[in-house]
């Protein structure tokens, strides 16, 4: 039997959680849909061992609720507290969705079917497993893990294992965690206003302090110490942002950078060879893995690396055979080879996409509430005036050429990583992140209200 309701959610991560929220607050009946069989999103998909945020978990979270935190259980804590439960189905894949005569017919793999007058898909951009095309993929006869599908148990004691992918998810292999203090903790409670007044109005959206010093401006040896500092303090994103403020759009700067990453990774990794294997080649234009003991990993007797794109690989039911004949008998295989970048559509009436691509790179769950406020203030808006309204097509195509012409004129041109979609084959060459700061971002977004939602046009 069919069911109504008024907006149909499909995701529980930190967008679709939070769209639940803001839509019950309008008045309006709500379901939300989630695949997984807990709430959580990316958080609990990639539960595999040494998976870590690059954004502190201080802003890891909504700013609105801020009575703990932590990650996964933060979300579930904030479902219980805010009496969401009730509205979520769990294990319920959303399997299609059909615009018709004023509404949305949709298909849950329960059997179930709804009918909506508005639905917002929430999926995540980062939540579908790339599994690259390699030889003999579905021959091995051991395990297969791919980090964004990890189970809730797993026993690699004594096993063989490989792992594929050497960026930021084959973190897999062993790293160290910090522990936050509880002077810490305190500092950060009571300065949360201007944590997040600074995080909305700088350029990575990071609760981090962003540098405008030009790399070069310095001496080699100032620079060598800020290197030194942030790499051994911080994470990627403040090596991006902390260190100088023009490596991402400055080829000198951006040289200087990975010089010290490949000297770091020189000195820490013992073996040339294998140092020079996990060296990225061309310019730092990906996440860096800084101090956090993962290339002191490969000094173990029992760990190795191979450069497949040297000596290309297959998988065979025993393992993994590399073009100079040598064998790797395995027990199990990681795929930590990223996730699928999406692609936007556009065209569909009372559609919203939340944390979809050509959204700023930054703190998502930052982002997130930006558009579900802006998605609550359009429904509001369509409620009060009794209009459906549809995104121009020109808009979307403006936005996007504005969202490349700014990525071109960066580092990340040039990366063939997710950020331009090239990590994956048959994706088309486009920056699925706007890279002109979150601050520009949301200047935008305002602009958009504040004129009255210019984007849209009524739909009948
Ligand atoms: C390893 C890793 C590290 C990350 N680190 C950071 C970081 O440091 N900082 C940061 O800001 N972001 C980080 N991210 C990005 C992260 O995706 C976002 O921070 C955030 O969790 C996205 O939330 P979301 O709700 O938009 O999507 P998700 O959390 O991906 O949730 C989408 C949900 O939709 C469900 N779903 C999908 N399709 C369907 C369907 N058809 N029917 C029903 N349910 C469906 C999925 O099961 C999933 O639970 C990281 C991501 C990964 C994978």
């Amino acid at each position: 039997m069919r069911k109504n309701v008024d907006s149909l959610v499909v995701g529980a991560g930190f967008s679709g959680i939070y769209q639940l929220y803001k839509l019950r607050e309008l008045g309006l009946s709500v379901k939300l849909v989630e695949a997984a069989p807990e709430v959580g999103g990316t958080c609990g998909w990639n539960r595999y061992p040494g998976a870590t945020s690059d954004t502190h978990s201080k802003v890891y979270r909504y700013s609105w609720d801020k009575e703990d935190l932590r990650n996964t259980a933060y979300l579930k804590h904030v479902v219980r507290r805010h009496n969401l439960v009730k509205d979520i189905e769990l294990n319920t894949r959303m399997e299609s969705a059909q615009y018709m005569e004023g509404g949305w017919e949709i298909r849950l793999s329960t059997g179930e079917s709804f009918r909506s007058r508005y639905l917002v898909t929430a999926l995540g951009a980062l939540s579908k497993a790339y599994f690259p095309r390699i030889p003999g993929l579905d021959s091995l006869a051991g395990e297969t893990y791919h980090t964004t599908a990890w189970p809730a148990k797993h026993d690699f004691f004594n096993k063989h294992v490989g792992v594929i992918g050497n960026g930021s998810t084959s973190h897999v292999i062993p790293n160290s965690d910090d522990k936050v203090t509880e002077e810490n903790r305190k500092r950060i409670n009571d300065n949360y206003g201007q944590i997040w007044h600074n995080l909305r109005t700088n350029l990575s959206g990071h609760a981090i302090i962003e540098s405008s010093i030009p790399t070069m401006s310095i001496t080699a040896e100032e620079r060598e110490r800020v290197f030194e500092q942030v790499q051994q303090s911080g994470n990627g994103i403040t090596f991006l942002f902390s260190t100088f403020g023009d490596i991402a759009i400055n080829e000198e700067a951006n040289s200087e950078a990975s010089y010290f990453i490949r000297r770091k990774i020189a000195q820490i990794v013992k073996d040339p060879v294998q140092a020079r294997k996990l060296t990225p080649p061309g310019g730092f234009n990906r996440r860096p893995v800084t101090a956090n003991g993962y290339y002191e990993t490969f000094n173990w007797d029992n760990v190795d690396v191979v450069d497949v794109l040297d000596t290309p690989m297959e998988i065979t039911p025993t393992g993994i055979k590399l073009s100079d004949g040598t064998k790797y008998d395995l027990d199990a295989i990681i795929f930590a080879t990223t996730l699928k970048p999406l692609t936007a559509y556009a065209g569909f009436p009372n559609m919203f996409l939340i944390n979809e691509p050509q959204g700023p790179l930054t703190n998502v769950p930052a982002l997130i509430e930006t558009q579900v406020e802006f998605v609550a203030g359009l429904i509001a808006t369509e409620e009060a005036e009794k209009k459906k309204r549809l995104v121009i097509q020109e808009a979307e195509d403006a936005w996007l050429e504005q969202t490349n012409a700014i990525g071109e004129s960066t580092v990340f041109a040039k990366g063939g990583s997710r950020l331009t979609g090239d990590n994956a084959e048959g994706k088309k060459h486009n920056f699925l992140y706007y890279i002109g700061g979150v601050v520009n971002y949301n200047k935008a977004v305002q602009t958009e209200i504040v004129g009255g939602h210019p984007s849209f046009k009524p739909f009948f």
